[in-house]
C-alpha cells in the first residue's frame, strides 16, 4: 500500500463519496489513439489508496469516442454526429475492458452505467440512476460511468462529461468531484498566450470575473475546455460539492492531488445533505400531499422513513420523484419529501404493510414512501 506522509487536501481527505472524472485527453494516447495502459494502471492504484482509507469512488471515463475514432481509422477527420456515435460504439467496449481488466489485477469489480441527458434530467429515470448507482457502491463496486453517446442526438446531449460529472455527483450527494484534466486549474488569462496568466487556488463564489477568466481551451482530443469546467463548478457547488481541477497527466497525480499537489478548488459552502434539503424546499406544491396516521408521525420524530402502511390518503396529481408535504392526522404540516411512488401506486399500498406491496402492485417496490434521507421536518 501507498504511504502518504502528510496529507493537505482537506476536501478530499474529509470527502467519503468522491467522483472522478478522467477526460479522453488523460486516458487515450493522443498519436496511437489506443488506451494509456501503465497511466491507467497508475490511477487504479492512486484509487486503491482512497478506498482503503474508506472512500467510495465512481468514476466518470471519457474516451469512447477517441478509441473508437483510432478504431475505425477517422482520426484527424472533423466527424458529422452519426460517424461520432459510431465511433463512441466502438471505442466504449474497449474503454469499459481496459478498466474492467485493469481494476481485476487489484480483486475490484467494476460496472458500467452509461447515462442519457433524459436518464438525468427526468426526475423519474433519475431516481432508478441513482438507486443503481448506490446499490452498486454498496456491494463495492466502482461504477464507470461514461455518456450514452450512440443514442443521444446533438439538442439533448451533454456533449461533454465535466457537465455529466457535475450531475453525476449532485444525484448521489457526493462530497467531492475531481476533474482530472489536462490543464492544472483555473488561470485569469490563459496561460499559453498571456505572459500575465496568475492561477486561481480557491473559488469560493463563481463571479461574472470569474466566468470570463475560462477561456475556452480546447484540446485536439478532449470535448470540454475550461466554459465546460465552470458550468460544472456551478452544478457541483449548488449541490453542496466541492469541485477540484487538478492536472492528471504524469503518473500518480491523484496521489500527487491527495498529498496537496497543484489544483484549483471551486468551494462550496453548504453539505450536499443541506443543499438536499434546499431543493426540496424549493420545490414544494402544497397540492401534492400525503396524509399519515399517528404511529407514522412517531416514527418520522424518531428520525424514521415513511413506510406506506403510515399513509392514510393523498391528493392524486404526483408522480414518483416529485415533492409532496406530509401531512399529520389532523391536517398539520409535518414537512415534506421525495415520493418513491405515483399517487395511484400510494391508493393502492396505503395502509399495507411494506410485505404486501408487491401483491397489490404486482411488483416488489421499494419499503419506503419517502426515505428518511430524502425528507424535510419541520
Ligand atoms: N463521452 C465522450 C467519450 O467518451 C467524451 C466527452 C468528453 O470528452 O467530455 O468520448
Amino acid at each position: 500500500m501507498v504511504s502518504v506522509k502528510s496529507i493537505k487536501l482537506n476536501s478530499v481527505n474529509n470527502a467519503k463519496r468522491i467522483v472522478l472524472k478522467v477526460g479522453s485527453a488523460l486516458i487515450v494516447d493522443p498519436t496511437t489513439g489506443s488506451i494509456k495502459e501503465s497511466w491507467v494502471k497508475s490511477l487504479v492504484k492512486d484509487i486503491l489508496f482512497l478506498l482503503n482509507k474508506n472512500k467510495e469512488i465512481l468514476i466518470v471515463s471519457s474516451g469512447a469516442i477517441a478509441l473508437g475514432k483510432s478504431e475505425l481509422g477517422l482520426q484527424n477527420k472533423s466527424l458529422k454526429l452519426s460517424e461520432k456515435q459510431a465511433a463512441a460504439a466502438t471505442g466504449q467496449i474497449s474503454l469499459a475492458k481496459a478498466w474492467k481488466s485493469i481494476f481485476e489485477e487489484i480483486d475490484i469489480k467494476c460496472g458500467q452505467i452509461l447515462v442519457g441527458h433524459s436518464d438525468l434530467e427526468t426526475r423519474r429515470n433519475a431516481m432508478n440512476t441513482r438507486a443503481t448507482l448506490n446499490t452498486l457502491l454498496k456491494l463495492n463496486v466502482i461504477p464507470i460511468i461514461n455518456e450514452n453517446d450512440t443514442v443521444a442526438t446533438l439538442e439533448i446531449r451533454y456533449g461533454d462529461n465535466d457537465q455529466l460529472a457535475a450531475r453525476i455527483a449532485q444525484l448521489v450527494e457526493a462530497d467531492v468531484l475531481i476533474l482530472l484534466s489536462d490543464i492544472d486549474g483555473l488561470y485569469s488569462h490563459d496561460p499559453k498566450n498571456s505572459p500575465k496568466a496568475k492561477f486561481i487556488e480557491e473559488i469560493t463564489h463563481i463571479s461574472s470575473d470569474i466566468e470570463s477568466m475560462a477561456k475556452n481551451t480546447k484540446s485536439n482530443i478532449a470535448s470540454g475546455g475550461m466554459i465546460t469546467k465552470i458550468k460544472a463548478a456551478k452544478i457541483a457547488t449548488a449541490a453542496g460539492c466541492h469541485l477540484i481541477i487538478a492536472h492528471g497527466k504524469n503518473k500518480n497525480s491523484l496521489l500527487e492531488l491527495i498529498n496537496g499537489g497543484k489544483h484549483s478548488i471551486f468551494k462550496a459552502n453548504l453539505s450536499p445533505l443541506n443543499a438536499k434539503k434546499k431543493w426540496i424546499l424549493s420545490k414544494r406544491d402544497k397540492l401534492k400531499f400525503v396524509k399519515i396516521d399517528n404511529g407514522a408521525e412517531n416514527a418520522l420524530n424518531l428520525g424514521k422513513s415513511l413506510l406506506a402502511a403510515g399513509i392514510k390518503s393523498n391528493s392524486n396529481s404526483f408522480h414518483r420523484g416529485e415533492i409532496v408535504d406530509i401531512l399529520s392526522n389532523n391536517d398539520t404540516l409535518l414537512g415534506c419529501g421525495i415520493i418513491a411512488y405515483d399517487s395511484d401506486e400510494i391508493e393502492m399500498i396505503k395502509g399495507k404493510k411494506s410485505t404486501e406491496i408487491k401483491k397489490a402492485l404486482g411488483y416488489k417496490g421499494r419499503d419506503e414512501a419517502i426515505h428518511r434521507n430524502d425528507m424535510v421536518i419541520n
